[in-house]
């Protein structure tokens, strides 16, 4: 469905060097979303859609609210839903995520946002959450550099990565939620409320 409208999505971030996600991450999450018969999913960093409307394209009872800084970016996303008929089921907010109160809870969280920011993502919409929801964060290996950090000489991508590491210890040393980590496209994480997984 949508594939020409995909594709040139594809084309123009990777021309304008937008960091949208990786195929086989995407195909990880959609399957996710699938698989846990997720229905109310919230957004932080839209850029120009190209992961909402994947997600909202794996089924008709998806809607999705997503959130972007950037005003170029907002724009084309919503020329791109609207292109794929899905302006009814994913709502765009134009504005910093870390100045927006929500009310509504979500069944998924996905954070793909400014990457020095993930754990303030984190505390400001974990409410937002319903008790078994999932909390998915992107990029958690950052090109392999997290692995790799003392190889890195260029000084703010080295800060980069050191907080990108910082938010992979807060989830490993939560004591509310669990997580788990996936090698899969940039490196995936969901997390959720201890137990909700124990059978
Ligand atoms: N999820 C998208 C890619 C997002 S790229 C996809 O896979 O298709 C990250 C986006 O987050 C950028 O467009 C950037 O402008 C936006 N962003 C960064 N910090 C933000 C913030 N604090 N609030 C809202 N958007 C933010
Ligand atoms: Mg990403």
């Amino acid at each position: 469905m949508y594939t020409d409208e995909i594709k040139e999505m594809e084309k123009y971030a990777d021309e304008k060097n937008i960091p949208i996600m990786q195929k086989k991450g995407l195909s990880f999450l959609c399957k996710f979303i699938e698989k846990n018969n997720i229905k109310k999913i919230l957004e932080i960093g839209t850029a120009i859609g190209y992961s909402a409307i994947n997600m909202a394209l794996v089924s008709e009872n998806i809607n999705i609210v997503s959130i972007e800084r950037d005003q170029e970016k907002y724009i084309e996303a919503i020329k791109n839903i609207k292109k794929c008929k899905l302006e009814k089921r994913i709502t765009l907010i134009l504005g910093d995520a870390l100045n927006i109160d929500l009310k509504d809870k979500y069944d998924l969280i996905f954070i793909d946002a400014a990457k020095g920011q993930y754990i303030n993502f984190f505390n400001k919409y974990k409410d937002n959450l319903v008790e078994d929801g999932f909390i998915v964060s992107d990029n958690i290996d950052f090109h392999g550099y997290v692995e790799n950090i003392d190889e890195i000489k260029n000084k703010n991508l080295r800060q980069l990565v050191t907080k990108i590491r910082k938010y992979i210890d807060f989830l490993k040393s939560n004591e509310e939620y669990d997580t788990k980590f996936y090698k899969v496209g940039d490196g995936l994480a969901i997390t959720y409320k201890k137990g909700v997984l124990d059978e």
